[in-house]
């Protein structure tokens, strides 16, 4: 069955309402009076406070389709098939309602009868220690005991810093052999591309404290994840998730702007899935208020945009570019999430001065890091200075990792604790130089104040442009 991702959200959430559940719309990627997380990362996480009892739900079913970003996976970006920094996350939860066995038996019903995947694709995985789950995909939805594979902690126990955690069990999607590394542990779990985890069933029972306590919660709970452009590149037959339609046609555009066609190396698609990614990223964010700065989240989005833009130097696109692909996110999921065609205009603006301000020095920077890579090629070493680092940093507005992807594209490296050491220097001198009034006030001009107050319902905005300097 071919799908769109519309399709397949809309299905996901009329199915569930139908099995009695609450669907609401996706919450902010800032979190709300949660000061353990940057962003939100999972469906789960805007609704802790319903899973550790500290608020009462609307109702104890719930299913959203979420906003996530995830910084952590940014390294595999464009690299896997699978990994983006933001994505949507579609998901079914129960507050101490429903638990393992019917979160298993929908689960399999709505992969089987609503999306038609066909059942000898598919396979599942348990925490090595949960024989319950084991027993219930066995038994009560009969699937051949070949196809179930029991994973560890890392895989399949599912726990934030603090709060709702317990085992888990996921789907997987056999995309065949093409799609494999070829070795013959190659299984779900493995690295590659081959077994595509696309549904993660969380059976949280546990309340885990700042101590690192497993407390047990009175009612167990179920959290699932299923990342929507994972499941659509399944339905579409896609090779990878920047290749689903709608998000091929950001992807369209970057060819077009660029003048490279997708396809034919692989520097270049790489490039291509990079910016694609993270413009959808860097507008969603925008969108919900986040603003560039040199710390927390506004430090996250300012590395995503100038990431984006390095890459569209590669491409050799000259001068500014990103606001083009920002329309084209904007015009493609402007009907689910309206705040991207509310605030249109300050996400161009907030996207356009960032990345016009880096223009200003990237060209300068580039060709003081080549002379650094010269030099410690030259002198047979391997690693950049964390002062040079720092400089680069400091005066041309490079981001640590993205002086990391550069010299690891020539085998090099930088000392990261040299900069690190750097950075807290500078800090240091700029506390003195103020006459001490604590670490909170230091990032840059009052930006960060802003991003922390930002409101998931935006009244901030009016006169952003008089309080940031970006
Ligand atoms: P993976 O092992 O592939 O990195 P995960 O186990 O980290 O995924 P979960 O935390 O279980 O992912 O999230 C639930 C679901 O969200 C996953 O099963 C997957 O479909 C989707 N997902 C997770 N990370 C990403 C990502 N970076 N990009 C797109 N979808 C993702
Ligand atoms: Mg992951
Ligand atoms: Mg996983
Ligand atoms: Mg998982």
């Amino acid at each position: 069955k071919r799908l769109s991702l519309d399709e397949i959200r809309k299905e996901f959430l009329n199915f569930f309402e139908e099995k009695d559940h609450l669907v609401a719309p996706s919450f902010s990627l800032v979190p709300k009076g949660d000061k353990s997380l940057l962003l939100i990362n999972a469906g789960m996480a805007p609704l802790k406070k319903y899973f550790t009892g500290a608020e009462e739900p609307p109702k104890r079913r719930m299913a959203t389709c979420q906003k996530c970003v995830r910084t952590g996976d940014i390294d595999n970006v464009g690299k896997t098939a699978r990994h983006a920094t933001f994505f949507e996350m579609l998901g079914n939860f129960s507050f101490g309602d429903y638990f393992k066995k019917e979160a298993i038996k929908w689960a399999w019903e709505f992969m089987t009868e609503r999306l038609e995947v066909s059942e000898d694709k598919l396979w599942v995985s348990v925490y090595e220690e949960d024989d319950e789950a084991y027993e219930i995909w066995k038994k009560e939805v009969g699937i051949s005991e070949d196809r179930i594979v029991r994973l560890g902690k890392e895989d399949n126990f599912w726990e934030l810093e603090v709060g709702p955690s317990g085992p888990c069990s996921e789907l997987y999607i056999d995309r065949g052999e093409q799609y494999g590394c070829g070795s013959e542990d190659c299984k779900p779990g493995c690295d590659c591309d081959r077994y595509v985890e696309v549904w993660n069933l969380v059976f949280s029972q546990f309340d885990k404290d700042e101590k690192g306590n497993y407390n047990p919660l009175p009612n167990p709970n179920i959290d699932t994840g299923m990342g929507l452009e994972r499941i659509a590149a399944v339905m579409q037959d896609a090779a990878n998730i920047f290749e689903v339609e709608p998000i091929k046609t950001i992807l369209t555009k970057v060819e077009e702007i660029s003048g490279i066609n997708y396809g034919k190396n692989d520097k270049d698609d790489m490039s291509i899935r990079v910016i694609t990614d993270h413009t959808r990223a860097m507008t969603f964010m925008v969108s919900d208020g986040v603003i560039p700065s040199n710390e927390g989240r506004g430090y996250v989005l300012r590395r995503l945009i100038r990431r984006a833009a390095r890459h569209g130097k590669l491409l050799g696109i000259e001068g500014n570019f990103l606001t083009q692909v920002v329309d084209v996110v904007i015009n493609k999921w402007k009907e689910t999430y309206p705040e991207l065609k509310e605030r249109e205009v300050q996400i161009k603006k907030v996207i356009q001065i960032e990345e016009e301000k880096f223009q200003e020095t990237i060209d300068q920077g580039m060709n003081i890091l080549e002379e650094y890579i010269k030099d410690i090629k030259d002198e047979n070493k391997d690693t950049l200075s964390g002062e040079k680092a720092f400089k680069l940093y400091d005066t041309y507005g490079f981001p640590l990792d993205l002086t990391k992807e550069i010299l690891f594209e020539s085998g090099l490296k930088v000392d990261e604790d040299g900069f690190n050491k750097e950075m807290e220097e500078q800090r240091e001198r700029a506390r003195k130089a103020r006459g001490d009034i604590g670490n909170e006030a230091w990032s840059s001009e009052g930006v960060l104040k802003l991003d922390e107050n930002v409101k998931t319902d935006f009244d901030g905005y009016e006169n952003f442009n008089l309080k940031t300097k970006v």
